[in-house]
C-alpha cells in the first residue's frame, strides 16, 4: 500500500520565495506594515494594468470589500452566475442584497451573457462577473449593459492571473476587480487576495475597509462605519512578490497541462473536455475540468480514479441550489439547467503547477482505462 498518491493541486515554487521570505525573517518585517506589500500591490497592478491594487487577506475578503466599497446594501440586487464558487454570493447576501442569478452557457461553462439583460430591474445595481476555471466571461456584451443601464461592474478574476480578453489584462474590466493568491491559483502567496481599481477615492475606501475601517485622517480609533481586519502580511507579499516574476512560466505551464489532457483525451467518448479557444481567449486552464454524460458515469470515473491514487475535486455547486441560502427563502423554485450538468457531471483532475509530465500520462492512461473497463461491462448487460 505504498503506492503513490498524484494530489489536486501541487504548489510549484522556482524562483526568489526563500530568498524574500527569509528577509522578512532577517528584517523582522512580518506584518502588513512591511516594505513588500507595497511593492506587491505596486506590480501587481502594473501587470495586471490597474491604477492601484489593495493586497488582502484572501480573495473572498476582496469580495466582501468590492461589494461594500461600491456601497451595495439593502435591496439591490447584483446579477452573477449560479454556477460559482460561494465567496461572491456570500458577499452579496452579507451585504443585505440579494444575487440575481444567471445560467451557464455549456460549452464555456461561465454566465450566459445572452440571458443577463432579461433580469435587469430599477433594484440592479452591478452585474457581478466570475471567470470560470480558465476561460474570460465574454466581456464585451456585459460593458455594453453596464453603460446602457449605468450599472457597476465586478470582476472576480481569482482564477484569471495573466489571462487575456481580446488581448486586455483579466482584472483590469471592473469597477473593482478581485484576485485570490490561494495555494492553486497561477501565483500564491499561501492565502491572500488583491482588490484592483483604477479610481483613487475607490482605493482609499477599499484600503480603509480593510483595515477596520480606521479613518485614513483625523482621530484615531473613532470610526463611522464597519469594516473588516483583512491585511496581508509582509511574509505573504515577499512570496507574491516572487511568484509574480514568475508569471508568464506558470501560465504557460498550466495551458501546456491543459494541451497534454487535451491531447491525451482526443476521441474519449462519454467526456465533455474543457473548450480550448474562443474567438476572445485561449484557456489557461486553472483547472482542467471533465464533465461525464452522467452524474452516475461521474460517480463511477471519481471513484475509480481515487481507488488508483488520483485526487480529483467536484466542480462548484450552484447558488440556487445551495441550503444555505434556500433555508433564507432565497431561489425559490429557481432552476438552472445547464448550470445544474455541471455541477452534477463535472470534476476536475490534477493540474497544479507543480505536476511532473509523468503524471499527467498516468491520469490520462487511467481514466482511459476506466473507460476501456466500463465499455466492456456495458457490452456484457
Ligand atoms: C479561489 C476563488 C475565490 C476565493 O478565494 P480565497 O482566497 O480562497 O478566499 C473566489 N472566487 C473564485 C472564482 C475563486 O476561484
Amino acid at each position: 500500500m505504498n503506492k503513490q498518491f498524484i494530489p489536486v493541486n501541487t504548489p510549484f515554487f522556482s524562483g526568489n520565495e526563500e530568498k524574500y521570505l527569509l528577509e522578512c525573517i532577517r528584517t523582522g518585517w512580518i506584518s502588513s506594515e512591511g516594505p513588500f506589500i507595497k511593492q506587491f500591490e505596486e506590480k501587481f497592478a502594473s501587470y495586471i494594468g490597474r491604477k492601484e491594487g489593495i493586497a488582502v487577506a484572501n480573495g473572498s475578503g476582496a469580495l466582501d470589500i468590492a461589494i461594500q466599497a461600491l456601497r451595495i446594501g439593502s435591496g439591490d440586487e447584483v446579477i452573477m452566475p449560479t454556477f460559482t464558487i460561494i465567496s461572491p454570493a456570500q458577499s452579496v447576501v452579507r451585504a443585505g442584497a440579494i444575487p440575481v442569478l444567471v445560467d451557464s452557457d455549456p460549452v464555456t461553462w461561465n454566465m450566459d451573457v445572452f440571458q443577463i439583460e432579461s433580469k435587469i430591474t430599477s433594484k440592479t445595481k452591478a452585474i457581478l462577473v466570475v471567470h470560470i476555471y480558465g476561460l474570460p466571461v465574454d466581456m464585451d456584451p456585459i460593458i455594453e449593459l453596464c453603460n446602457r443601464y449605468n450599472l457597476k461592474l465586478i470582476e472576480d478574476a481569482a482564477e484569471m492571473h495573466g489571462q487575456t480578453y481580446n488581448g486586455k489584462k483579466c482584472g483590469s474590466f471592473g469597477d473593482i476587480s478581485t484576485f485570490s493568491f490561494y495555494p492553486n491559483k497561477h501565483i500564491t502567496t499561501g492565502e491572500g487576495g488583491m482588490v484592483m481599481v483604477d479610481d483613487p477615492d475607490l482605493a482609499e475606501r477599499c484600503r480603509k475597509l480593510r483595515n477596520l475601517a480606521f479613518e485614513p485622517k483625523g482621530r484615531r480609533f473613532i470610526h463611522h462605519e464597519l469594516g473588516w481586519n483583512y491585511r496581508m502580511t509582509n511574509m505573504q507579499a515577499a512570496l507574491g512578490l516572487a511568484q509574480l516574476e514568475k508569471i508568464e512560466d506558470h501560465v504557460l505551464l498550466k495551458r501546456k497541462t491543459g494541451n497534454q489532457y487535451n491531447h491525451g483525451f482526443q476521441g474519449l467518448k462519454g467526456y465533455q473536455l474543457p473548450l480550448d479557444t474562443t474567438h476572445y481567449a485561449e484557456n489557461i486552464y486553472w483547472v482542467y475540468g471533465l464533465v461525464a454524460e452522467s452524474e452516475y458515469l461521474a460517480e463511477k470515473t471519481v471513484e475509480y480514479l481515487n481507488t488508483n491514487g488520483i485526487g480529483t475535486r467536484p466542480f462548484f455547486w450552484c447558488m440556487h441550489e445551495q441550503p444555505v441560502f434556500r433555508n433564507m427563502g432565497l431561489f425559490k423554485n429557481e432552476s438552472y439547467p445547464a448550470a445544474e450538468r455541471l455541477a452534477r457531471n463535472g470534476f476536475y483532475l490534477p493540474s497544479g503547477l507543480g505536476m511532473r509530465i509523468e503524471d499527467i500520462n498516468l491520469v490520462i492512461k487511467t481514466i482511459k482505462k476506466f473507460v476501456d473497463l466500463d465499455s466492456k461491462l456495458k457490452i456484457k448487460q
